[in-house]
């Protein structure tokens, strides 16, 4: 088995290329981006679509994708992250700020389908739906209490509904289902065949990306590096879970850490037993859930919380992961799909997310500054960077649109305590709701320390 060396998904298409060329020397630009992920490289081709005469540049310090984007879920996901009051509570984004915020992501799973068909760009992506499986009675109840809340924002039926163990059965067969939901606003993809396609266009449409071009501050129309500096009307950062390495931005987003690990190919019979012809993405319900695809190669990749967070928000490096995170990934597999119980790991890995204090994602661009960014997604951008890319151009082109009213547009969510205290306190968060997991599938009832929790951390 493999660990780190920036994931599978890197490593099934020959693995990660080397650094191109750095930035030349000092330049000037339009716009600046810092970090090729999917929010920089979908905010370069919104840009460079809409005016083709703007000088973009992006700079990476690593390579294109080296981050999130390379090495998530592959979850394109309609729904997301954080507690609807602390979007409706943004002023000026309308009588229904969080159900407009969740039709544009709704809408988002499409448009990246939209763009992927229009430049043929083959990513595996397969809009299969979301299943979202309990497991045991307190989970059942977890899943009742989203339909519940989901209804009061208008997700109707249609976008969501509940399955009984008897319905999800034909579908997918996981072990000890009490039920599940399902939405179909959620598609599969190869994260980097997302990522290195997407680079392609952006590099077409005449964006010059220069990896290996680490950037050190951004100030007022300036990014610094070793290189020299970079001046531009526009500096936009989309650094997410490594934001805290950039000048002054210590607590502005922690860096937490999702783990995955992905399956040899499976042979027929066990898929028989298990099902999943829908390629549908998969999670429990649990307060430290589990997410899964089944990949276009016929594996199971599934991911999870492991280590949550690194002192000081540090980050891994290629991703490295834990024994103990690989075998409690390989338990939960077991677990859902005793019939793979056996199957080889060909690979481990690991990557950070970036996570806001209010736990809710924000876009925003000052004209004043000329300081523009996007991110905070939790563990949900896949679908939003794509949204966030589109209300980045808008901000920046200086139009107002129905984009530029949704309620994460000029958040200013509030900075993270600092260290010695968060380590502790994150640290905290995650093993009570480990515990509260332990109750739950003790006493087959919703723990009151989850809700305590939830309430605590923000998160809820
Ligand atoms: C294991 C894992 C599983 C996940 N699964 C899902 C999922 O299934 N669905 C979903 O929606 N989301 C998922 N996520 C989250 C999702 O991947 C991220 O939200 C998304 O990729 C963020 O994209 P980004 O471009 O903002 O950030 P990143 O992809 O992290 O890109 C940031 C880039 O900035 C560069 N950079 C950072 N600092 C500097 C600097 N100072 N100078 C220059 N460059 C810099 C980095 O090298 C990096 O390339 C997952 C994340 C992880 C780690």
């Amino acid at each position: 088995m493999r660990t780190g060396d920036l994931g599978f998904w890197w490593r099934s298409v020959g693995g990660p290329p080397r650094p191109g060329a750095p930035l030349p020397g000092p330049i000037e630009a339009d716009v600046a981006i810092v970090g090729a992920g999917y929010t920089g490289l979908w905010t370069a081709y919104y840009l460079a679509r809409a005016m083709p005469s703007l000088r973009i540049v992006v700079l990476e310090r690593e390579i294109a994708g080296f981050g999130a984007s390379g090495r998530n879920g592959g979850w394109v996901s309609g729904f997301f992250s954080g507690p609807a009051r602390v979007y409706e509570r943004e002023r000026g984004a309308g009588d229904a700020p969080y159900e407009a915020l969740q039709r544009a992501m709704l809408d988002t799973v499409d448009e990246v389908a939209a763009v992927l068909s229009e430049h043929q760009i083959e990513a595996d992506f397969v809009k299969g739906g979301h299943l979202g499986v309990a497991i045991g009675a307190a989970q059942a109840q977890h899943a009742r209490d989203e339909i519940a809340a989901a209804r009061g924002h208008g997700v109707g039926d249609a976008d969501l509904s509940a399955l009984s163990a008897e319905q999800l059965a034909p579908r997918l067969r996981v072990a000890g289902a009490s039920g599940a939901t399902f939405s179909p606003h959620v598609a599969r993809v190869h994260p980097v065949k997302l990522l290195t396609g997407l680079a392609e266009v952006v590099r077409r449409l005449g964006v010059d990306i220069h990896e290996g071009t680490p950037v050190s501050e951004i100030r007022p129309h300036e990014a610094i590096t070793p290189f020299g500096t970079v001046r531009a009307r526009w500096i936009v950062r989309a650094t997410e879970g490594y934001t805290a390495g950039l000048h002054g931005l210590k607590r502005a987003l922690v860096p937490m850490n999702s783990s995955m690990i992905v399956t040899e190919p499976l042979p027929p019979s066990v898929w028989e037993e298990i099902g999943w012809a829908g390629n549908e993405v998969v999670s429990d319900s649990a307060h430290v859930y589990a997410y899964l695809q089944r990949t276009a190669d016929g594996r199971i990749a599934i991911g999870g919380r492991g280590v949550p967070y690194r002192f000081a928000s540090r980050t891994d490096g290629p991703g490295e992961t834990a024994t103990a995170t690989i075998e409690s990934l390989r338990a939960k597999l077991a677990s859902m799909f005793p019939a793979a119980a056996s199957a080889p790991i060909d690979h481990a890995w690991s990557g950070v997310l970036g996570v806001p204090r209010d736990w809710c994602m924000s876009v925003d661009a000052d004209p004043r500054t000329g300081i523009a960014w996007a991110g905070g997604y939790v563990g949900e951008g896949v679908a939003a960077a794509n949204l966030a890319g589109r209300t980045l151009r808008d901000l920046i082109l200086g139009e107002r649109t129905h984009l530029t009213a949704l309620p994460w547009v000029g958040r200013a969510p509030s900075r993270w305590e600092p260290e010695p205290l968060r380590w502790p306190a994150i640290h905290g968060v995650y093993s009570l709701y480990r515990t509260a997991d332990r109750i739950e599938r003790r006493t087959g009832r919703p723990s009151r320390l989850g809700a305590l929790v939830d309430a605590l951390s923000g998160r809820a």
